[in-house]
Formats: structure tokens, sequence, C-alpha cells
């Protein structure tokens, strides 16, 4: 566990390895030049990890050759534990934004991030790796322990469906936008508590109305009014996220 005289962690790095004490590893070509060029460490520096699985490690830095470095493992700052089991489920928009909206969600502790289909949906291919690469690097940065999920873009169908009958859909719907009695705070305060949530937010042309339909079908789907201005999709998704945490989520 922690000690008091373990030097302060100059940077902080997800990896695949294993984490265990003594057991070096070798981050990839570029975090090794961000260790060694960027942030100029040296031998001796300390470099927190985490890989998902292993909790946070505290690990000390050897150079090896001009470039290189290797990291080693030495002791357990932290114990992994889980996010909160929560999706984020959109319609994706263009590239910036949707950068934005992967990096906010992970930020905002969801577990999955799950790109989907529908009918009035602008965009058609979704750069999975970028938005992996973007959750990682809010992982790195917000000290969580876990990166979220990136899934693959399917259709609305396929996200509903996978929600089952346990998961709360919380059904973020435009046509709802100022009615007071679908107010977010409110309807998730009268849910109760919320294991599993998955968040729904529609594409910048709006839910279509068979989609309310069928997304109405679910028994556990949640309808609400993110106020009453129609919000940009990423703003939306953010609202949406600091509501559930701040009523249902790991904020109390
Ligand atoms: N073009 C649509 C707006 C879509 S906004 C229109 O003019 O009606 C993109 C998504 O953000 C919506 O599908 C919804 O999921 C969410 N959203 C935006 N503002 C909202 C609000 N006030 N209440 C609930 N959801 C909202």
């Amino acid at each position: 566990m922690w000690q008091m005289n373990a030097p302060v962690s100059k940077a902080r790095l997800y990896v695949d390895d294993d984490l265990t004490e003594g057991h070096a590893i070798h981050p990839t070509k570029e975090q090794q030049h961000y260790l060694v060029n960027v942030m100029r460490l040296g031998d001796g520096d300390a470099v927190s990890l985490f890989n998902g699985r292993d909790g946070e490690w505290q690990a000390v830095l050897a150079r090896e050759g001009r470039r290189g470095c290797a990291l080693t493992p030495q002791q357990m700052t932290r114990q992994q534990q889980a996010s909160p089991d929560l999706w984020l489920v959109f319609a994706p928009v263009k590239k910036a934004r949707l950068d934005f909206i992967a990096q906010k969600a992970s930020e905002m502790g969801c577990s999955r991030i799950w790109p989907v289909r529908t009918d009035h949906c602008q965009v058609s291919r979704v750069n999975d790796d970028r938005m992996l690469a973007n959750a990682i690097e809010a992982a790195e940065q917000t000290e969580r322990l876990d990166i979220a999920e990136i899934m693959p873009f399917a259709l609305l169908d396929e996200a509903l469906q996978a929600c089952g009958d346990d998961r709360t859909i919380i059904f973020c719907d435009e046509a709802s936008a100022g009615d007071a009695a679908a107010n977010a705070i409110t309807r998730l305060a009268e849910a109760g508590s919320i294991d599993r949530a998955a968040i729904l937010i529609g594409p910048e042309g709006g839910f279509s109305n068979a989609e309310r339909r069928q997304i109405d079908r679910f028994q556990n789907s949640l309808k609400l009014s993110l106020g009453p201005r129609i919000l940009r999709a990423d703003t939306a998704a953010i609202a949406a996220l600091t509501c559930f945490q701040s009523v249902c989520g790991d904020w109390a």
C-alpha cells in the first residue's frame, strides 16, 4: 500500500502488461518517447501504472539506450475497483465532437461507450481506435483504474436489446424538452437506486417517432428532459451523465 516516503509520480500511464512487483515492463514506443523526451524523466523517477485489472502501481523508471526506458512496478498504490455500470449509447457526431464525447464520457465514469446508428444519424463510419485512444487518455488523466469499453458502431436496436430487462434505459428525448414532469433530476430521484443504466442520446436530427415508440416499449425506459433548451448531442451527453452521476451514481 501507499507509503508516506514514496516519490511523487511524474506521469500516469495505461499499459497492457500484467503488473506485479519487481517485473519490469516496456511501455510502447510512443509512451517511452513521452516519458524520456517530453517529460524528460530519468533513472529512478516514479511513474504510476494501471492496466484495468491489477490496480494502480508505482513504478521506477530505468533508461535503456538513448531513447528507451523500462518501468519496474514497486508497490501497489490503489486496489482495482470497477467503474459504475453505466453505458453511454449515442448517435455519433462528426470528428472533433466525437473525440469530445469519448473523452468526457470516460472522465464522467462510463463503463461502456456505444455509438449507434439511428434513423436520422448523419455519420456512417466511426473510428474505434481513435475513440479508444481518447478513452485511454481520459482515464490516464482522471485517475480512473479502468478503460471504458468502446463498442463497435451498431444499430440502435442492438444496443436496446443488450440492455435487456435489467438495465434502465435513460432516454433523453428532445420531444420532452422543458416538460417539467420529465425533469431529469426529479425522474432519476423518483426511480430510486439504479444499478445498471444506459443513457441514450440521439443525433443532431433527433429521434424518429418510430424510434420513440420502440424505446417506449421497453418497460425499463425512463424518459427525461434536460431542460427547456435543445442541446447539441455532446452537451446533452454530458448534462445527462452529470444528472445521473449526482443523483444515482458515484458522486454520493
Ligand atoms: N434536431 C433535434 C435536436 C436533437 S439534439 C430537434 O431540433 O429537436 C440531440 C440529442 O440530444 C437529442 O436526440 C436528445 O437525445 C438530446 N437532447 C438535447 N436537448 C435535450 C433536452 N432538452 N432534453 C432531453 N434530451 C435532449
